[in-house]
This record gives structure tokens, C-alpha cells and sequence, in this order.
């Protein structure tokens, strides 16, 4: 009989102050089916220590680092299930590496790695131990991300011809990295981000979604970087266009200097027949254009909408869902990937959660856009 249980989880990262780990905890622990009983949430053991005290779980459990957790964990009897990464992203790699070497699955924030060339390190050891490895491309969990996904699927535009994909924040409009505000200072540091800045911070996140909804792949793009702001050493705006799958077209641009803007994420994709337009600042509708018919409003968890995008809606419709319910969705469905798994599946992720794949062509898009930005050129994926 299936051990009925709550999944047990440990974070690396998402110590006191940090942005994404409170999120992290939240969303886990939404639909009760997981439960936060270990960290190593600081870099500083003395940190880790007070947030293990914050948090509410055993004072023992609370690591000096993710080495002596994960050894210490692995012999307990009552040890961890799973490690979420919420770290900046340099750490994302040997975190992952040495969970997987444990023979921990792994739910890591985005960038999946720091560079193209630790991605492939990393696909390789998921492929290795088999276990499963999921992606926090929060957007994903959307139920009107779901709905727009569904109307590609089943060809209701018809042939995609045009793409438009965007994502503007403003928050680094000044040189802020320099003034202790940390989120900032690492994200603007080639050593912990990676060699991407707004491209990798966000443009990943705007690039997964182009294909997760599409259900078309990136075949070619032709990019321009810019460091805005003087004195910042990674880039912090991005404009391109794409070359897609099946022959379509169009943009995609991030920016982090687009002053005013907090986080909005536009996705267009226009077909023969008609258009989809979502906005996560505005997440519960879906606005579907038809070119022989009037423009539709599609509520989130309304009756007519499709079996995806029912799935994940939680309240009744008029009842606005947001950030938090959309990244507890993936995390409702890696627990439900971890119960197949430890039942003996051996492919249990669903396709709706993102998983290692998406985090190499996510590692690829950084990767071409540099390229493409250096050689003044298209490049290939
Ligand atoms: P942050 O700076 O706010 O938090 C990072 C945390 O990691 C801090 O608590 C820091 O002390 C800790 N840390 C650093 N080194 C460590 C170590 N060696 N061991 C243990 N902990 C360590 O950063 P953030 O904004 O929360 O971003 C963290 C990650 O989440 C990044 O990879 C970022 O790209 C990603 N992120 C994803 C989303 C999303 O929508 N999915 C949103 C924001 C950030």
C-alpha cells in the first residue's frame, strides 16, 4: 500500500531577506501535500541556524551548507524526499549535482544553470540517476497560460504565423547593485548570475512561455543587447526577433530599464484564423481575437474552458488566482511526479511541468542571444 504521507522537503537558499524562498515555501506547502523540514538557507551557518528558527522546524535541521545536509539527511530514517534550489544561480549546478548524486530529485529555480555548458553537465546527471527534476518557470502554472496552450494544441488559430513576446520590469532602472540592495547585486555579477543579466533573469522566463504555449520551438534569433545603465556589467535590456518551428515569426524583448514597468509579461501569438493575448499582470483573463467573429474574454476556472486549465484552478471563477497559486501548481504537480516515481514510473513528470529539457533550451536561449548579440547576426539554435 502507498506510503500516505507528507512529501518532506529541504531548501538551499531562500534565507532571511532573500526574495524567491518565501514564495518557494508558500507555494509548496499550498496543497498540503508537501512539508519544509530542512534547510541550508544561508551561505552563513549562523543565518541558516536563525532561519531554521523562523521557520518553525527542528533547530538540528537547520545546515551549515548543502553538503552536510544532504549527508546528514541521507542518514535519517525520517530524511528528506526532495531539495528545492533557490540560490543564486551559480549554485544551481553543484546543489543539483550533489543531490542527484544522493539520489534526491531536485525542483531548482530558473536559470537551470549558470552557463550553456554546466546545462549539459546537468542534463546528463538527470539522465543518469533517472530522477525526476523540475523547473520553477512559475508562468507555466498559470490556468490561462494552460487555456492559451490548449487553444494552440488543438489548432483553433490555425497555422501560427506571428509571435510577440515581452518582458519589462523597471526596478533596475538605476545602478542599484551598488548600494547593498542584494537581489540586485548578484544579478549584476557574472560570477553568481552567469553571463547573462535581464536575459537570464527574465528572458528565459519570457522565452519558455513562447514555446510552452506556441508549442512551437526557437529556430533562429537575431538579438541586441545593451547594458543601460553605465557602470553595469551584464545586460539589462534585449530586443530580438525569432525565427520559429514552423516557419513563423516574431519578437521577443526583455527589459529590467523600462522605467515604471513591474512585471509585465505580454504573450501574442496570431494565427490564420485568430489571436491569443495574455498578461500576468492581468492573469485571470485571456482575451482570444477572432479575425470572422467578435473578441472573447476567457475567465480563469470557467466552465467552458479546456481540461488543462480547469486542472489547476483552485477557487471558482470571479475569484481572482495569482503568482502564488501558479507556483504551487508545479509544485502539486512535482509531488504528484515524486508519488509516481517512488511507485516505479520511471518518466513520472507531466508534461505541463517543466523539467530538464526545458532548462537546456532555456540555457540555450542565453547562450544564442549573446552569440547573436556579439556576431551582430541570426544565429541558429
Ligand atoms: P536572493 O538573493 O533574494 O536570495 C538568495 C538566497 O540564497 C539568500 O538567502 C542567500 O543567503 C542564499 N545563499 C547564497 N549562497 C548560499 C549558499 N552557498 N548556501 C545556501 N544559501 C545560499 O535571490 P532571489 O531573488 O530569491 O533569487 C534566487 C533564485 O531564484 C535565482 O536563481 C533567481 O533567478 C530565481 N528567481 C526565480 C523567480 C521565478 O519567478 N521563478 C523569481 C525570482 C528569482
Amino acid at each position: 500500500m502507498a506510503e500516505r504521507r507528507k512529501l518532506r522537503m529541504a531548501m538551499v537558499g531562500g534565507g532571511p531577506g532573500a526574495f524567491i524562498g518565501p514564495v518557494h515555501r508558500m507555494a509548496a506547502e499550498l496543497d498540503g501535500k508537501i512539508e519544509m523540514v530542512a534547510g541550508a538557507f544561508s551561505q552563513s551557518a549562523e543565518r541558516s541556524r536563525e532561519a531554521g528558527v523562523t521557520f518553525g522546524i527542528d533547530p538540528g535541521r537547520a545546515y551549515a551548507g548543502y553538503r552536510e545536509m544532504i549527508d546528514a539527511e541521507s542518514k535519517r530514517a525520517d530524511g528528506i524526499d526532495f531539495i528545492v534550489i533557490a540560490t543564486p544561480n551559480h549554485l544551481h549546478l553543484p546543489v543539483a549535482l550533489a543531490a542527484l548524486e544522493a539520489g534526491l530529485p531536485v525542483m531548482s529555480d530558473k536559470p537551470a544553470t549558470a552557463t550553456y555548458e554546466e546545462v549539459l553537465d546537468l542534463e546528463a546527471a538527470v539522465g543518469k540517476s533517472g530522477l525526476p527534476y523540475g523547473l520553477t518557470h512559475t508562468y507555466a502554472g498559470y490556468g490561462m497560460v494552460r487555456e492559451a496552450r490548449a487553444i494552440c494544441a488543438a489548432g483553433k488559430l490555425g497555422a501560427i504565423r506571428k509571435v510577440a513576446v515581452e518582458y519589462f520590469q523597471g526596478w533596475l532602472s538605476r545602478n542599484i547593485e551598488t548600494t547593498g540592495h542584494k537581489q540586485a547585486e548578484w544579478r549584476s555579477d557574472p560570477s553568481r548570475s552567469g553571463p547573462g543579466g535581464s536575459i537570464g533573469d527574465i528572458g528565459t522566463h519570457a522565452f519558455h512561455l513562447l514555446e510552452y504555449i506556441s508549442g512551437l520551438q526557437v529556430t533562429a534569433i537575431n538579438a541586441t543587447l545593451r547594458s543601460v545603465v553605465p557602470g553595469r556589467r551584464l545586460d539589462d535590456d534585449c530586443n530580438a526577433f525569432v525565427r520559429m518551428s514552423n516557419g513563423a515569426a516574431g519578437t521577443l524583448a526583455c527589459s529590467q530599464v523600462a522605467a515604471g514597468e513591474l512585471n509585465e509579461m505580454r504573450m501574442r501569438i496570431y494565427g490564420e484564423n485568430g489571436s491569443i493575448d495574455w498578461r500576468q499582470q492581468d492573469p485571470n483573463r485571456l482575451i482570444v481575437k477572432w479575425l470572422d467573429g467578435p473578441e472573447e474574454i476567457h475567465h480563469a476556472a470557467a466552465g467552458y474552458l479546456s481540461k488543462d486549465a480547469l486542472a489547476v484552478a483552485r477557487v471558482p471563477s470571479g475569484h481572482p488566482e495569482g503568482y502564488l497559486e501558479a507556483f504551487a501548481v508545479l509544485y502539486r504537480e512535482f509531488a504528484g511526479a515524486l508519488a509516481a516515481w517512488k511507485q516505479g514510473d520511471k518518466n513520472p513528470l507531466p508534461a505541463t511541468l517543466p523539467g530538464i529539457q526545458a532548462g537546456v533550451r532555456g540555457m540555450r536561449f542565453i547562450d544564442r542571444v549573446i552569440e547573436s548579440n556579439r556576431t551582430e547576426s541570426w544565429v541558429e539554435f
